[in-house]
């Protein structure tokens, strides 16, 4: 094995193949320590040598280094960017590392002279590679070509682009023309949505559509097999381009719609769900056809609109037929694995009650006190509901399946009796359980409180179901696209990826259920930020997470 700092292509190939990624997992150990420390790897990662050198973090790398030898060579992900970021710091590398290399200094591996240090290294070795499978050429080459300085530039690019749920045809246009650019073969269409809402399946949707145009948007690459192709399996990468709406500003510390890039986090609204996924999808793709890597088969990337509010965009997109045999979609799960996500249904319901002057509201019937005993039998219904769950991975959440109230509006004077009180909400499906039994469960809770109660007996509620209607979807925790995922993240970081549930509805159940192939919501970013003000994403999962899709996309065909 050979380290060539003056070709780090080069080096880092052989690197990878043989030791690099055994020691990932100290890498990873140093990356905690600086993040508990609110250090930064900006510059580092950056490719910003000077910043490299001055950045206060560097000094605390290298600390870190000192105590870890050869972590420094071993990170997996290094390309020939960093590489050259590191050269200003070679000489200080090079003394922590306590050997003086020469163009071609043999570290351990394929010499016949073994140096001082291959004990180490083979001892850690050993000790991991019992299930870390080692990357072949191909892999370890389409890796190389994924161009990380442009899949960041381009994540803020469409992040500074708004595409709140309703409003994501700039977006969508945008990355039609950069998927061109890539050389993905693109389908850009208009989605007749009244057509879709006479579809019995139609997943639902709340906002107003009326004025801005929808856009389906899919780009493919029939791949390469330098022959006949005998195959015509096709991997699905699927994200959503739209985002909630960013909320009041002044709740940022952070431009929503800057895309700024601070101590190696990107923020921005969208930048953890899920345009970091979606881009960091479409450079892996990119990577492997630079690469030219022969895919017996093709990758396809689907940039969906609506997934907030039902997932018309993935609906549409199948509709079309852009269907295919496996789906990974990059929702933010801190790349660990969802084969299972509940489900959720939006409600609307409206209280009546009759309005009065205050001063003697007797005479009246306040919609709110009405209300309090709704909203009681729906607590109740909650936790009815959650009381002993057993699914595997859904059963270890502390509420899989909530039933929250997200709005409520009422009356319109002080001094009036409101008469009337509207609320709206999402109640959560079970897995395996019909969303149609659920719904009916909730308006038989509310009959039942009805009964007890003459005015609302004489005045019913009215129940609508016109938002977003999840079903819950999953596959098998043992399922190959779940272990596939897993091998992949084992092999770039030598951690296992958790499999866990989601509480949340997703487009995943739209290709297990309706398109009738298996999916998995795998991505970068955490969900304890989307939707959040300062929302963000950290650079180097989004790379981690394009390398792990580079994997993944190989395997698949392989
Ligand atoms: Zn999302």
């Amino acid at each position: 094995m050979y380290v060539e700092w003056d070709d780090p292509a080069t080096g880092l190939v052989r690197l990878l193949s043989i030791t690099l990624r055994v020691l990932t997992r100290l890498q990873c150990v140093a990356r905690r320590q600086l993040a508990q420390e609110g250090a930064a790897l900006a510059g580092l990662y950056a490719g910003n040598p000077k910043r490299a050198t001055t950045h206060p973090a560097t000094e605390r790398l290298l600390e870190t280094f000192q105590e870890i030898t050869l972590t420094l060579v071993i990170e997996p992900h290094q390309t020939r960017r960093h590489l050259t970021a590191l050269t200003a710091l070679k000489p200080r590398v090079l003394a922590l590392l306590e050997f003086t290399p020469t163009m071609d200094t043999k570290l351990c591996g394929d010499s016949s002279e073994p140096p001082e240090n291959e004990q180490t290294v083979s001892h850690q070795l050993r000790k991991v590679s019992s299930y870390v499978m080692a990357l072949t050429e191909i892999e370890t080459g389409a890796l190389a070509a994924l161009d990380e300085q442009k899949l960041i530039e381009a994540l803020r690019d469409l992040l500074c682009i708004q595409s709140v749920t309703g409003q994501e045809a700039t977006a969508q246009h945008w990355l039609s023309h950069h998927m061109r650019q890539l050389g993905l073969d693109v389908d850009l269409w208009t989605i007749d949505i009244a057509s879709l809402q006479k579809h019995p399946w139609f997943p639902g949707m709340e906002v107003d559509r009326s004025k801005h145009e929808a856009i389906g948007l899919v780009g493919a690459w029939q791949g390469t097999t330098g022959g006949d192709r005998s195959s015509d399996k096709r991997l699905i990468f699927n994200g959503h381009i739209d985002v909630v709406p960013e909320g009041d500003h002044a709740n940022w510390q952070h431009d929503p719609w800057g895309a700024e890039l601070v101590d190696g986090r990107i923020y921005g609204r969208g930048s953890c769900d899920m345009k970091s996924g979606l881009m960091a999808a479409l450079y892996a793709i990119k990577a492997i056809m630079d690469a030219g890597i022969p895919i017996d088969g093709s990758l396809m990337i689907q940039s969906v609109i609506g997934e907030e509010d039902g997932g018309i965009g993935t609906f549409a997109s199948l509709l079309r037929g852009h269907t295919g045999d496996a789906a990974i979609v990059c929702e933010p799960t801190r790349l660990n694995l969802i084969p299972a996500q509940a489900g959720a249904l939006t409600f609307t319901v409206r209280v009546h009650g009759k309005s009065a002057h205050a001063c003697v509201r007797l005479e009246g019937v306040s919609a709110i006190e009405k209300y309090l005993d709704v909203h009681k039998v729906l607590i109740q219904l909650e936790r009815e509901r959650n009381s002993e769950i057993e699914h595997p991975l859904l059963g270890k959440l502390a509420l899989p399946y909530p039933l929250n109230i997200g709005r409520v509006q009422a009356g319109n004077w002080s001094s009036s009796v409101p008469e009337e009180l509207v609320f709206e909400g999402r109640i959560g499906v079970a897995m395996g359980e019909d969303s149609d039994s659920v719904r009916h469960q909730f308006e038989q809770t509310l009959k039942e409180l009805a009964v007890a109660d003459r005015w609302l007996c004489n005045h019913p509620l009215e129940i609508g179901w016109s938002g977003g209607q999840f079903d819950s979807g999953e596959i098998p925790m043992d399922h190959y696209l779940v272990k596939l995922c897993q091998q992949c993240m084992l092999d770039l970081t030598g951690d296992k990826p958790e499999i866990e549930g989601a509480p949340y509805g997703s487009d995943l159940r739209l290709f297990v259920n309706m398109g009738g192939f298996p999916a998995l919501l795998f991505g970068p970013g955490d969900v304890k930020v989307a939707h959040m003000p300062d929302e963000f994403v950290d650079v180097q999962e989004v790379i981690l997470a394009a390398r792990a899709y580079i994997l993944a996309a190989i395997r698949y065909f392989h």
